[in-house]
């Protein structure tokens, strides 16, 4: 039967071109029962777990030696502590047995609710590293046992190889870092939403990425070519061998083309063509883009998202001193330049369930950012030590909180600062030098911004959020990704509010979220007054190019008309026809 090339439409969020093989990610959650068994299936039962206790150590041991072949000893080493537990009759094996007899119960049921004794058993334990690491240890162990319990086996991340475009539902965040490290080609997800930190991993990484490509899971089969071409949010499955090489053509070009283009705008100022100077600074998520943000000149770090160490981590808990090591190095390699690093903004998505254990119908609007961070002091206090030894250190530490909704939130954390400060100081014999800033990302916090600027020394307005928020619309949900518009006036407003309120009191407002790499976006921000912008330092050259251009004073008072229109269309058409007819440049 021949096959033919079948083109879907989606969503671009990541504008490059990957080819390669498909390999189809489907992710399920197997149903767990936990039920009573009659007397006589006991001693089945018991056989049961046996030979999964053998099956799933055997699995664990061959991943051992494979990590350890392609990754190292130190990754491999997170599966010894499974081969341990899964040896160690006295303190695990046997207790699951002895649950199965007593209580009758089967032994997935077992399993499951002796993870949860132990975990409990250790929840008083005052080294929070070891708890968390056991923890997290047990809830592995339990699933590789369920898993040999019901004959499910699956290959490994670590198999995927390099050119591959993954092709997929959706992926958790933490599965898109390991994806894209090992170099796949391109991503292409039935669902998500272009600001979803799923999609801010593909553009950290520049992996080719379109989303919303309904009904490609089912259309695509393994080892069928495929094409992401995130040029015009399009995905290419089976291309004829022509369609094939044109676009291969097309990756080398472009690679050759960002290289000079790099070399061209480098050592030149952000300033306008009235003379304004804009501080362009990088919004980085994982190291990757530490070089890149110095290659292309970023005045420092305006947003490091903290959340990314739990994301890389997972399901591990980073320690203190994991926390330690990423923000020194990051200081240090952007010293004297400023390095905001936002407390973890964990929350809405996987990661955050694992931390705090209890299920939520609405996660965005519930425990995220901040309010998580104030409920697991712990958490909190394990970054805020590792934040401020590093920041003894070096001189350019400004720390900033996500998701503030009111003024008090700030004010209990400057509570819990001010102790942790006491002590740290204590222990290194060293002051320690920060500023303290906020996120703007919820309408509440910009409509009372004149309060929140009296106990903070900086604003950054995250408008990915305050989007999400003042629009509601999911940023995540791609059926409503045609209503998520950051140009409409109810967010400009706000952006307005806040910068007032922050001029007032004599505190800097930037920007991190996406709009400081619109081109239009750019244009009202600088209009306003807005004079430091973050972005990913792959758009730094570009938004560099923008403002070069620019003559705000030219247009600023008609740029500013926008607040009157009624949609975000009205706002896009409008800027691009004052910026054409009164300084001729096509946005
Ligand atoms: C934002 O909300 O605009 C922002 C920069 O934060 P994040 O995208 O990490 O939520
Ligand atoms: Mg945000």
């Amino acid at each position: 039967m021949k096959v033919e090339e079948k083109i879907f439409k989606g969503t671009s969020v990541v504008p490059g071109i990957g080819v390669g093989k498909a390999v189809v990610l489907i992710i399920t959650d197997a149903d767990l029962y936990r039920m009573q068994i009659p007397d006589f299936r006991v001693e089945n039962e018991i056989e049961r777990l046996r030979k999964a206790v053998d099956i799933a150590s055997a699995r664990v041991e061959k991943m051992r030696n494979k990590v350890s072949k392609q990754l190292g000893t130190e990754l491999a080493g997170i599966f010894e502590a499974h081969i341990q537990l899964l040896k160690d009759r006295n303190f695990f094996i046997k207790r699951v047995e002895k649950k199965i007899k007593q209580n009758y119960l089967n032994a997935e049921g077992a399993v499951w609710e002796v993870v949860e004794e132990l975990i409990k058993d250790l929840k008083g334990l005052a080294d929070r590293t070891f708890y968390e690491r056991t923890r997290q240890d047990l809830n592995n162990v339990a699933i590789y046992l369920v898993e040999a319990l019901q004959g499910v086996s699956h290959h490994e991340i670590n198999e995927v190889g390099e050119d591959v475009v993954v092709v997929a539902d959706d992926i958790a965040p933490s599965l898109a870092i390991h994806l894209g490290r090992k170099g796949v080609k391109g991503f292409a997800l039935e669902h998500g939403g272009v600001t979803s930190h799923t999609s801010i991993i593909a553009k950290s990484l520049n992996i080719p990425m379109v989303i919303g490509v309904h009904g490609i899971t089912k259309s695509v089969r393994p080892n069928d070519h495929v094409v992401v071409d995130g040029r015009r949010g399009e995905v290419i499955v089976r291309p004829t061998q022509e369609h094939k090489e044109e676009y291969l053509t097309i990756v080398k070009i472009h690679k050759r083309r960002e290289v000079e283009y790099l070399d061209e705008l480098v050592s030149l100022p952000a300033v306008t063509l009235d003379g304004i100077e804009v501080a362009l600074l990088a919004n980085i998520d994982l190291a990757e883009e530490i070089n890149l943000a110095k290659k292309v000149n970023a005045q420092g770090v305006g947003l490091y998202r903290s959340e990314f160490i739990f994301i890389e981590k997972h399901p591990y808990t980073p320690t203190e001193n994991d926390h330690y090591n990423v923000y020194s190095k990051l200081l240090k390699e952007f010293s004297p330049n400023r390095v905001i690093i936002r407390t973890h903004d964990l929350g809405g998505k996987k990661v955050a369930q694992d931390v705090i254990e209890t299920h939520e119908d609405n996660p965005v609007l519930g425990l995220r950012g901040i309010r998580l961070f104030l409920a697991h002091k712990d958490i909190l206090e394990t970054q805020l030590r590792a934040l401020l030894k590093a920041g003894c250190e070096t001189d350019n530490l400004w720390i900033m909180l996500p998701l503030v909704s009111s003024v008090d939130e700030i004010i209990i954390f400057k509570e819990i600062l001010r102790d942790t400060v006491k002590d740290v100081e204590e222990q290194t014999g060293k002051q320690c030098k920060f500023k303290l800033g906020t996120m703007i990302e919820v309408p509440s916090a910009a409509l009372t911004a004149k309060h929140i600027a009296e106990e903070v020394d900086f604003f950054s307005i995250g408008t990915n959020d305050l989007t999400q928020y003042t629009l509601a619309v999911d940023r995540n949900n791609e059926h409503v990704a045609y209503l998520f518009d950051s140009l409409h006036p109810s967010v400009l407003k706000l952006i307005k509010e806040t910068f007032i309120a922050a001029q007032e009191k004599g505190i800097e407002t930037s920007v991190c979220g996406e709009m400081s790499c619109d081109p239009k976006g750019v244009v009202y921000l600088l209009s306003l007054g807005i004079r430091t912008l973050s972005m990913n330092p792959r758009n730094i050259l570009h938004v560099k190019r923008v403002i070069r251009n620019l003559n705000i004073g030219e247009i600023k008072d008609d740029i500013m008309k926008v607040l009157q229109l009624s949609n975000a269309k009205e706002v896009s058409s409008f800027i691009s026809n004052v910026v054409k007819d009164k300084i001729g440049l096509k946005l």
